[in-house]
């Protein structure tokens, strides 16, 4: 998508609130890493909890709550939203955002290693999980997936796309080999229907069969 077109779609479809714009705004000043999900891939992750009645969702990686309460609204009021974050000064950050949403209620952070937290989590079941950390571990982060999604539930993925380096051959570092083997069981393991939308970064959406 073209940048025209990706901003009719986001103006149109994905306009920010103040205290969204507000929360990228001191991410920026205060030194946050500027990677937060786009506001077209927000609407989308709504569109699709909505559209399985989501009640109860796991996120890898908070950073400063932008995806989170993208989500937390997406989410009926007795809805719950878990997400994982290793950065404290991530988690306070996201924390006052939370707050300032009012959607902290519906969103429990735990702070720690994300491998550690889903075995934490082990036998306990959502309806969607977004892997939005670091990218490495992706193949395991998909299994977790596949343990602690239901039936008809959602894995999806952020930056599936990783800047193009998913197409480019001359890229072979740790991470892109994570993405790349993420999509590739995106795509091809039986035991979810899957695809990519080339949303912003790339959005890989599995449902779980
Ligand atoms: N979902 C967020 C952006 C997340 S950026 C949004 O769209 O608003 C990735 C985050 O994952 C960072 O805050 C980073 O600290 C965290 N992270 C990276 N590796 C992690 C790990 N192994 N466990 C938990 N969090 C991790
Ligand atoms: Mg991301």
């Amino acid at each position: 998508m073209n940048d025209r077109v990706g901003d009719y779609v986001a103006r149109l479809f994905a306009a920010e609130d103040e205290i969204l714009v507000s929360l990228r705004e001191e991410a920026d000043r205060t030194g946050l890493p500027p990677i937060s999900i786009s506001a077209d891939t927000g609407r989308l992750l709504q569109v699709l909890l909505l559209a399985i009645g989501a009640r109860r969702v796991l996120e890898v990686g908070t950073l400063g709550g932008y995806s989170a309460i993208w989500i937390a609204r997406g989410l009926p009021v007795d809805g719950q939203l878990t997400s994982i974050e290793v950065e404290p000064r991530h988690a306070e950050f996201a924390a006052r955002y939370l707050r300032r949403a009012g959607v902290d209620g519906k969103v429990d952070i735990r702070v720690g290693h994300a491998l550690d937290v889903l075995a934490s989590l082990d036998g306990e079941q959502f309806d969607a999980i977004f892997l939005d950390a670091d990218k490495e571990p992706l193949p395991t982060y998909f299994e977790w997936g596949l343990r602690l999604v239901r039936r008809g539930g959602l894995i999806i993925a952020d930056n599936a796309l990783w800047g193009g380096r998913v197409v480019d051959e001359r890229v072979d570092d740790e991470s892109t080999r994570g993405v790349r083997e993420l999509n590739r069981r995106m795509a091809t393991d039986p035991r979810v229907a899957g695809i990519l939308v080339p949303t912003h970064d790339g959005v890989a959406i599995g449902v779980v069969r």
